[in-house]
């Protein structure tokens, strides 16, 4: 098992597969992007496949989701979700992605053995999205939600970012048509984790703030605690049900206490928090023909060390030198 000194047990592996990406939303990345992650230090296909199956065989990880920067530009992604999907026991697996060649995917990932899909959509105008993202890409990420419903990788999520100015008053609006076309719409409250390190507490939209704007229009009920167990989106029910909307209230209501996340970037560190500020180089060791049993004896001893929260309202706070994008989001 991963176990923490908190009792924390670890069952989530978030796994990047790159640092790149075709967008550039403003909360993430900068206009001209960033440096990226050199080639020969990015684990390979086989490399990945092989910590997963450490994780899930030894280490009791029971949930994969890749990730990144932009998983679906990771040229191998197929394979590796077929490798993975094919190991005992197998993960349950998901992919978190901006949708963008997802309708030229989404059936070959199906396929694969990939359960499910998080699309990431901030609007539904045309034009935010492009000042938001930077790319004029808004049909490709519809047509990239409608692909992921159409191959059955479902529940299909979508994941908003909402920015004061921008889309901020787009909240009853995706609701209505994430529940029109059946997506699973959660709100994500802005972290500091944008690479330029210009988040600003003021600056953000809370989960107050977008429960009291969804409220102008539906009905909401919260949905019991024994529900959410260690799941970071509380929700509630609309309308009275049966669906629902999630709130990731990351800044005002962190639920660290209730993680069970690890995560693996794509140059082979384990992180044991979006905020760590510290990191266990599994690709040295592979690398250097470590076996089996020792890189999962780091991976325990890395996660022994995980903090007990994030501390983002710790005067102590530092924003980690990795931004979002190359940590794996
Ligand atoms: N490129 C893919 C995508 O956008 O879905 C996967 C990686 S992205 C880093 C994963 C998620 O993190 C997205 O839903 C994105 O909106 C979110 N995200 C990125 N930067 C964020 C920030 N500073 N605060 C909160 N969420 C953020
Ligand atoms: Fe790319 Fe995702 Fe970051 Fe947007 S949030 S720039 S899509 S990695």
């Amino acid at each position: 098992m991963l176990i923490d000194t908190y009792g924390r047990v670890a069952t989530d592996l978030r796994v990047s597969l790159t640092d790149r990406c075709n967008l550039r939303c403003t909360y993430c990345m900068p206009e001209e992007g960033l440096q990226w992650l050199a080639k020969p230090d990015l684990l390979t296909d086989d490399e990945i496949v092989r910590l997963i199956g450490i994780a899930v065989a030894s280490l009791g990880i029971e949930e994969v989701r890749f990730t990144g920067g932009e998983p679906l530009l990771r040229p191998g992604l197929v394979g590796i979700v077929e490798r993975v999907t094919a190991l005992e026991p197998r993960p349950v697996t998901s992919l978190t992605t901006n949708g963008i060649g997802l309708k030229r995917t989404a059936a070959a990932l199906k396929e694969a053995g990939l359960d499910r899909v998080n699309v990431s959509l901030d609007t539904l105008r045309p034009d935010v999205f492009k000042t938001l993202t930077r790319r004029d890409r808004h049909g490709d990420v519809l047509d990239g939600l409608r692909a992921a419903q159409d191959a059955g990788l479902t529940p299909v999520k979508v994941n908003t970012v909402l920015m004061p100015g921008l889309n901020a008053d787009e909240a009853p609006d995706l609701l209505a048509w994430s529940m029109e076309h059946g997506y699973e719409l959660r709100f994500i409250e802005q972290m500091p984790l944008d690479a330029q390190h210009g988040w600003k507490r003021e600056g953000m939209v809370t989960a107050g703030d977008i429960l009291t704007a969804l409220r102008t229009r539906f009905d909401l009920t919260p949905e019991g605690a024994e529900e959410r167990g260690s799941a970071p989106a509380e929700r509630w029910l609309v309308n009275g049900g049966p669906y629902r909307v999630g709130v990731i209230a990351s800044v005002t209501r962190p639920f660290c206490a209730a993680c069970d996340r690890t995560r693996l970037t794509a140059d082979g560190q384990v992180r044991t928090c979006l905020f760590a500020t510290e990191e266990t180089d599994l690709r040295g060791a592979l690398r250097s023909g470590a076996p089996d049993e020792e890189i999962a004896r780091l991976w325990r001893q890395a996660m022994w060390g995980k903090k007990a929260g994030a501390g983002l309202d710790d005067p102590s706070f530092v924003q980690p030198d990795r931004p979002m994008s190359a940590i794996g989001g």
